[in-house]
């Protein structure tokens, strides 16, 4: 009997589940056997755990999907496990099961490879970050801010909030994706613009107190001049403090942030995003640049090892590290591997190949968010900047549907959604 091929998808977030739900949409069970690894049992919905901080819910009961049940649905596998090692001459996988310790380790073979494992966010590599930086990027730490904030361990002192530097690679990187300074900007906005809201409402001042800074020459380039400098004027006028070029954090103290360009900034919260890193072990693979991101051509395959995809934050074309990005490539791959598989046509998987667009909902506080819709950045000419309570309903909105479709949205809703952001409202 002849075997399926087998489709190994590690990571299981917002890349990854995406990959895994749409490769289904093309490539029945009986045609291929796809499996997913990802050392936590849930996907776990990162942009929204602020907005849960802030209204002092808890995001672990809220923010996490379970894998294995929406899986199931497609006949996928799934595997709780760490992903020890990848070799992509033998193409094998070493695996160890997470789910309780003393698991043995366990070798998987692939036809096909999705690499959908992010990135380290590098807290550990800021010098006083344990002790006195805070963030927002997972149930940890949302909820130790949220215990801080809420339960009068904040005294209402100055605010600081900005990101370390980035370090991208350039071994064959894809000649539109910019350099940057910073990994994703988009949130340090959201949480000054939110928190002052926060503040104003727990009668702890406002905007004054927060100063946002960026190791870049402007914060959030990714999303065009023009938006930035809109934001900026914006966020200058209601009066937080803003510093650029800081280049890099050299460390954190009690009383505020000390930066490799010699400035320093007074602090009593400092919330911080950080460097994003590749995993060790796909340092020095010979499907990453010189640091550890996977390179891809723009269907999302490496180009030596065709076998081999990358997409959301592990790719080194995913600049910025926004899930949107991620969640937009996975249509991209699911197409492309379904092609290889021999359920669409070469013209059928290549009718979208990479292109990149900045699409972010960022929370304003009183009901509000922003939307930026941009490509700029990349040569384009999308710069779509508007604010309201209808952008914070969707970005609530997108969540729930996230949810309640198991993490598949239809290409259409997804294309309906900025359509709609851009054209409607
Ligand atoms: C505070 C914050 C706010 C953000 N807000 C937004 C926003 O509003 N909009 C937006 O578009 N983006 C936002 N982002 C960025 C977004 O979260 C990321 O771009 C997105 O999560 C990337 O998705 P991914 O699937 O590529 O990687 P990840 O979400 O990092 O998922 C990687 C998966 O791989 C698993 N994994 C990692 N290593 C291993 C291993 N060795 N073995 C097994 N499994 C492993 C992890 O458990 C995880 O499930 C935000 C990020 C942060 C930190």
């Amino acid at each position: 009997m002849k075997t399926k091929p087998h489709v190994l998808i590690l990571g299981g977030n917002f890349a990854g589940l995406q990959v895994a739900r749409h490769i289904r949409d093309h490539v029945k069970p009986e045609d291929a056997s796809v499996t997913v690894v990802d050392k936590r049992s849930y996907l776990l919905f990162i942009p929204n755990i602020l907005m849960e901080i802030l209204e002092n819910k808890n995001p672990d009961s809220s923010m996490q999907l379970p894998l294995a049940p929406v899986l199931d649905k497609d006949e996928t596998r799934f595997i709780q496990a760490e992903v020890l090692d990848i070799d992509v001459e033998s193409k094998k996988v070493t695996i160890q099961p997470t789910e309780r310790p003393g698991t043995t380790t366990d070798v998987l073979t692939y036809d096909y490879l999705v690499i959908a494992l992010g990135n380290r966010l590098a807290f550990d590599k800021i010098d006083g970050f344990a002790e006195h930086g805070h963030t927002v990027s997972d149930g940890f730490y949302g909820n130790k801010l949220r215990h801080y904030l809420h339960e009068g361990g904040y005294k209402g002192g100055p605010i600081a909030i900005g990101s370390a530097r980035f370090h991208q690679g350039t071994k064959g990187k894809l000649d539109f994706v910019p350099m940057a300074k910073a990994a994703c900007e988009g949130p340090p906005v959201e949480i000054a613009l939110s928190l002052a809201s926060w503040m104003k409402h727990h009668e702890m001042g406002g905007p004054e107190k927060v100063t946002i800074f960026t190791p870049a020459d402007l914060i959030a380039e990714d999303a065009g001049k023009n938006i930035v400098k809109q934001l900026l004027e914006i966020a200058g006028g209601m009066g937080f403090g803003y510093k650029n070029k800081l280049e890099d954090i050299k460390q954190i103290g009690k009383d505020g942030i000390e930066f490799a360009n010699g400035e320093s900034i007074e602090a009593e919260l400092k919330i911080i995003l950080p460097d994003w890193v590749p995993h060790e072990f796909l340092k020095g693979l010979p499907i990453c640049d010189e640091k550890g991101f996977v390179i891809t051509n723009k269907q999302l395959k490496n180009p030596d090892y065709p076998e081999v995809y990358a997409a959301g934050d592990a790719a080194a074309c995913t600049v910025p590290k926004l899930g949107s990005i991620g969640h937009h490539q996975s249509y991209i791959v699911a197409r492309q591997l379904a092609r290889d598989l021999g359920a669409l046509s070469d013209e059928e998987a290549d009718s979208e190949l990479y292109s990149p667009e900045v699409i972010c909902y960022g929370d304003m506080g009183d009901g509000k968010a922003f939307y930026i819709h941009s490509n700029v950045w990349y040569g384009g000419d999308i710069e779509i900047l508007k604010m309201g309570k209808l952008y914070y309903d969707l970005k609530v909105a997108f969540k729930t549907s996230y949810f309640a479709m198991g993490g598949k949205v239809p290409y259409w809703q997804w294309k309906m959604g900025s359509w709609m952001g851009d054209k409607i409202l």
